[in-house]
């Protein structure tokens, strides 16, 4: 058989097993299974990010406390002072009032951001349970998939090597130099090799100069296509 001929059927097995790989990248279970996997991270980080959220809460809930003991001691202590040494006058009340009302402002202040505190950990750890709830039943799903689609995709393997090896069979028949021009087209442009239409590449259906279609003459095997640079064979 001729080269050309020979690279021609090594193509269209090469073509044959590159399409069936694609077919299974394509796969519905596989693609259920990868949508699956990344619902079971994304929930995993949002858990993570709640655990961090939660645990910065009970920080700032311990620093709210001590400043909370502090101001209720500066309170009790201008007590002792306005009960050991009442004010004298009109103006030592208001300065003693105006004090004791900064402290109490500044404890409901505390106050408030505890509570706030408070529920939005509360609001947290609830959010965390459903996550955890909704990722157990998918995580269920997942793992079951995950068996049947082992099983699937070892069937496929098998018959994407059983191509692959076609292809490769194919491809012992084929010259050396010609099979690296095929791998180095195929690069950039598939399929590498295209059937002469006419005057036509049968790739892009550029019309080729007279003065390339004139290579065939001389015995070439292929000749390049100077739009999509396939190979084009006669
Ligand atoms: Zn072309």
């Amino acid at each position: 058989m001729e080269q050309t001929e020979m690279l021609w059927q090594y193509q269209q097995a090469d073509m044959a097993a590159d399409a069936f790989e694609r077919e299974i990248k394509r796969s519905p279970n596989r693609v259920a299974l990868k949508k699956n996997r990344e619902f079971l991270v994304e929930q995993q980080n949002a858990v993570k990010r709640m655990e961090q959220e939660v645990a910065e809460m009970a920080d700032r809930v311990e620093v709210i406390k001590v400043a909370i003991n502090r101001i209720e001691g500066q309170l009790a202590a201008l007590q002792s002072r306005m009960e050991a040494n009442p004010p004298a006058d009109l103006k030592q009340a208001q300065e003693m009032a105006r004090d004791a009302q900064k402290l109490l402002n500044n404890l409901n202040d505390y106050e408030r951001e505890m509570k706030r505190i408070q529920k939005d950990a509360a609001d947290h750890e609830r959010s965390e349970k459903e996550i955890r709830v909704k990722y157990a039943k998918v995580k269920t799903e997942y793992d079951q998939q995950k068996v049947a689609y082992e099983a699937e995709y070892a069937e496929q393997t098998r018959q994407l090597e059983a191509k692959q090896a076609f292809a490769q069979e194919k491809a012992k028949s084929v010259e050396k130099a010609l099979l690296d021009k095929y791998a180095q087209v195929k690069k950039h442009c598939v399929p590498p090799v295209a059937r002469l239409y006419g005057d036509q590449c049968g790739g892009c259906n550029m019309s080729l100069p007279q003065v390339t279609l004139r290579k065939f003459k001389n015995d070439v095997l292929y000749i390049e296509c100077e739009n999509c640079g396939r190979m084009i064979i006669q």
